[in-house]
């Protein structure tokens, strides 16, 4: 038996360890269970080439509580140790990754976001065990190794006698961290971290019901058999090729990945890239509610497929955000603070890539199926006009397939738009006039009198289009906006002089003396019968300007 100090220059780096990371305890399972992963990973590698003797199997990994014991235990059965390497591993290098961290980080307690989600690696298993214990056996000819410290920078290595491959790792779970003693509370972190991790997570059994044998009468109780209860699904959709999937599959995915949502998503775009960074993923354009502060399923981000977080601010641009789905790059580097995050040259790299597939695929639904894209319009058009007016490569791409509905349920591209009012709406300085309500039933009147004019008339009602409209003005030639009850509107129409009165003139001078008593003169303007239509008797017309400056 070997017994010896851990190479560490800060004496008992664990208080230091509990301190730091006291937030965020769970992720010593996570990591553990990486490790786990790794280690199998590893293993596959090596059979795959010849360069273990070792049968791989169907191994997977187990996880046990020892609830009487108080002890946790993570089984695999990857690539092992000898004791050697348990020196080499986990005796210097892990440590001297703690140190090096402790060094780094000494002020870092004091932002929590960095942290957060800091990966201790192995060490990270003090934080709510006062002993672990590695019982290993590697996948060559050495005998198994026995590791235990209680949390001091001493330990001990000893021969054991385990015969299949593969390592152990024990908690000794401390006072005070009881609650990883409890199924639910682990069940909950295994699905949080490790739900789409490669390799198959078993957490106890589960009945399975078999069909009933033939000739079975039919009150006679289907037979049930115990099986293992897995508890992830190692080949979630965004690991395969966009070629392997059909529509079914990503609704399905969909659903794994927000059990609790019914509502349908309505596209999927699948992010599939090696060059100059690795990134897969797929993202969701969820049906939005009016309501853009419940936002509770947001995009995940995983590293390998191990969960790492759900607030991708900095990595995704803000207007994605409202999007769903999944993402996984080894890319982006995680012990670092956001704002770091954001002048990371891969991060912006990936934010724009994401941009300009979200960009892509949008354009190719509108360019297949431009109905659907129309009856979907409504509910993705927060997204996009938030991002056109956010992201200015965004806003360049969007021009092919953002639309302007007209009142009368019509949709328009800009160029379309463009093209169809060229002839009859433009101005005296010779700008065309987009006309738009924003208020169907509001502006009835208004609405009426411009199409009896064979105006075309959009209808704008998304809370951030007046923003949008002003984007337009400015990077658009030629062009201005009118709300249909502005007098600019009067500059395009030509009052039709042979429209036959339907008002004596005495009512007329009543209904004159009666509107200036109402209508407050310095800021709208009244035209009696001014109107074609032969609806409204008079209309109240505001000055477009004055109309935006009490926005
Ligand atoms: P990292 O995973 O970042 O290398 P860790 O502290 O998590 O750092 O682990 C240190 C090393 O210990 C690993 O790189 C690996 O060589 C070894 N190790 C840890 N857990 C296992 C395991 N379950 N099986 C085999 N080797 C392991
Ligand atoms: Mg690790």
């Amino acid at each position: 038996m070997t017994k010896g100090n851990i190479n560490v220059s800060v004496e008992n780096i664990f208080p230091l360890i509990k301190k730091f990371l006291y937030s965020d305890h769970e992720i010593f399972l996570r990591e553990l269970i990486s490790n786990a992963t790794d280690a199998t990973l590893k293993l596959k590698h090596l059979t795959s080439i010849g360069e273990s003797k070792s049968e791989y199997g169907e191994p997977k990994i187990e996880v046990k509580i020892d609830k009487d014991g108080k002890k946790l235990h993570i089984i695999d059965q990857g690539i092992g140790m000898t004791a050697e390497e348990v020196e080499k591993y986990i005796n210097q290098i892990a440590f001297s990754g703690a140190e090096e961290f402790l060094d780094k980080y000494k002020d870092a307690g004091k932002d929590a976001g960095i942290i957060g989600h800091f990966g201790l690696g192995f060490y990270s298993s003090f934080m709510v065990a006062d002993k672990v214990e590695i019982i290993t056996k590697s996948h060559t000819d050495a005998p198994a190794a026995h590791w235990t410290c209680d949390g001091s920078p001493e330990f001990t290595l000893e021969e054991t006698d385990k015969k299949d491959r593969g390592t152990e790792i024990i908690l000794h779970i401390s006072e005070g961290e009881e609650a990883f003693l409890e199924e639910s509370r682990i069940r909950e972190l295994l699905v949080k971290y490790n739900k789409f991790m490669p390799i198959p997570i078993k957490f106890g059994t589960k009945t399975e019901t078999l069909p009933k044998p033939e000739g079975a009468k039919e009150d006679d109780p289907a037979p049930t058999q115990e099986v293992d209860d897995i508890i992830n699904n190692p080949n979630p959709a965004w690991t395969k090729q966009p070629t392997d999937l059909e529509e079914d599959d990503y609704k399905n995915f969909y659903r794994e990945l927000y059990p609790m949502q019914f509502e349908e998503p309505l596209f999927n775009i699948h992010l599939n890239v090696d060059y100059p960074f690795h990134l897969t993923g797929i993202l969701y354009f969820p049906k939005m509610t009016n309501d853009l502060n419940i936002q509770k399923d947001r995009i995940q981000l995983y590293q390998n497929q191990v969960f790492v977080t759900d607030n991708v601010e900095g990595i995704v641009p803000e207007f994605l955000t409202m999007l769903r789905g999944v993402i996984d790059s080894p890319d982006i580097p995680l012990n670092v603070s956001r704002s770091y995050l954001q002048a990371d040259s891969n991060v912006k790299k990936i934010s724009s890539y994401i941009t300009r597939k979200v960009a892509d695929k949008l354009k190719s639904i509108f360019n297949n199926n431009r109905e659907d894209f129309e009856k979907k319009w409504d509910d993705i058009k927060i997204v996009i006009e938030y991002g056109m007016l956010s992201e200015e490569k965004f806003f360049e791409k969007a021009d092919a397939f953002a639309l302007y509905p007209t009142v009368d349920g019509k949709f328009y591209t800009f160029e379309e738009l463009t093209n169809a009012i060229k002839a009859k709406q433009t101005d005296k300085d010779d700008k065309m006039v987009i006309l738009y309500a924003s208020n169907k039933d509001e502006q009835h009147a208004y609405i009426q009198a411009a199409k009896d004019k064979d105006y075309e008339v959009l209808l704008l009602d998304s809370p951030i289009v007046s923003h949008l409209m002003q984007k337009l003005e400015t990077s658009k030639e030629n062009i201005s906006f009118a709300r249909v009850d502005a007098d600019h509107i009067d500059n395009l129409i030509k009052k039709d002089d042979t429209t036959i009165s339907k008002l004596s003139e005495d009512e007329k001078t009543k209904l004159d003396e009666l509107l200036k008593e109402v209508v407050p003169s310095e800021k709208f303007m009244v035209q009696l019968e001014a109107m074609d239509s032969n609806a409204s008797p008079f209309i109240i017309t505001q000055p477009e300007f004055m109309r935006r400056m009490k926005e």
